[in-house]
């Protein structure tokens, strides 16, 4: 099997294809740990709620498969921290009925729980709580799926840009400046460059549109605080594995050819998160200590894409929120590159 990006999609995938004993060889356009595309960083969340039962479902089916990963690697890539979703009463009952729908029970925290909890956040209303959510160690993910892909046999080559990628009679094969690899099945998980790659080839492909988002670090006052993760309609925030506190803007930049865009951060969505640092979390410094820009991929109709056109399989739209769901995409496109079903349904090519 061929699986082309090393992203966390394309990583997870590799690590379950060689578990079972495929041979694989992953194929990444840049350095391992780039900055370039969507999973690069220390952090990300991990959650159990959203306003739409079927990530809902997603998220309690890849819990144990991060468990599983960290037993495979022998490391903790996972920290349970609990989770809060902020909003307005009506729009949090939307989430706690979804995540119900999945089997997930929430319970509402008033904002002199979160104060008891929490010390260094505030909120003026109630709040949901999930005690599962986390923390995700994102770079260490991906490092980790490689480490023991390598381990199981995989092979993998960074700096090595594929150019096309075309279905064969009985396979598929893809063209880098060595020559053309073939293999049984090629999995593509190249987030916004996807389109591009696949002109032609996979009838049905959604347009996968990308733009940058913008994250920022805050000092804690009391190095020994706690921090839930958290989502609110403007941010989202967790605790960094470093002891610092992330938030995220949820407003994107305008979509951007993901090799033309910029990587310098805007100065009104600093203000933004700063202001929002200023009312909601108290136990920080509100002056950030830090920024980065990342790259979004995503649907129009923000569902992921895994589906498979003859021997080419696709996981791509991941968008803001697919990191959490890594161990089970990548299970799901290894499934998928072996001749099993895949999810269907709104995930599917050619969906309406
Ligand atoms: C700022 C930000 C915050 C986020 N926060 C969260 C969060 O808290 N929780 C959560 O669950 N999710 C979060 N996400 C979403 C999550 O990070 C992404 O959904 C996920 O990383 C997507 O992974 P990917 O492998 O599809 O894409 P990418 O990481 O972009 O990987 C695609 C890879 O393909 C490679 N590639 C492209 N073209 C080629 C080619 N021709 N040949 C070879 N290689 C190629 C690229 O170099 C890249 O490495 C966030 C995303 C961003 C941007």
């Amino acid at each position: 099997m061929i699986v082309v990006g090393g992203g966390v999609m394309g990583a997870s995938t590799a690590w379950w294809l060689a578990r079972r004993g495929s041979s694989v060889v992953l194929l990444e356009r840049f350095a391992q740990g780039h900055r370039n595309g969507s999973s690069h960083g220390t952090e990300r969340i991990f959650r159990l709620t959203s306003a739409d039962a079927l990530y809902c479902r997603c998220a309690v089916e890849s819990l144990p498969l991060w468990r599983e990963l960290e037993d495979d690697a022998g490391e903790s890539l996972f920290l349970t921290t609990g989770h809060i979703d902020f909003d307005t009463e009506s729009e949090l009952h939307i989430r706690a009925d979804a995540a119900a729908a999945a089997g997930v029970a929430t319970t509402w925290l008033q904002p002199e729980d979160v104060a008891e909890r929490w010390p260094g956040m505030h909120s003026d209303l109630p709040v949901l709580f999930h005690p599962e959510g986390g923390r995700t160690n994102a770079q260490a993910t991906i490092d980790a799926m490689i480490r023991r892909g390598r381990d199981l046999g995989a092979e993998v080559r960074f700096e090595t840009p594929v150019s096309a990628v075309r279905n064969t009679a009985g396979g598929a094969e893809v063209d880098t400046a060595d020559g053309t690899l073939r293999a049984g099945a090629v999995v593509v998980a190249t987030a916004g460059w996807t389109p591009e790659l696949l002109a032609g080839q996979v009838p049905g492909l959604p347009t996968v549109e990308s733009s940058t988002g913008q994250v920022a670090f805050f000092q804690p006052i009391d190095p020994s605080a706690t921090w839930p993760t958290w989502v609110s309609p403007e941010t989202y925030g967790m605790p960094t594995p470093d002891g610092r506190v992330r938030v995220g803007h949820f407003q994107h930049g305008q979509p951007v050819h993901p090799d033309r865009r910029g990587f310098d951060t805007d100065p009104q969505t600093r203000a933004e998160i700063e202001t929002w640092v200023g009312e909601h979390v108290p136990g920080v410094d509100p002056h950030n200590v830090g920024e980065l820009s990342c790259l979004f991929g995503e649907t129009l109709d923000d569902d992921f894409v895994i589906d498979r056109s003859g021997n080419i399989v696709v996981g791509c739209g991941f968008g803001g929120t697919g990191f959490k769901f890594a161990p089970l995409v990548g299970r799901m496109l290894a499934d998928l590159a072996t001749g099993a079903p895949g999810p269907g349904g709104r995930f599917a090519l050619g969906r309406p």
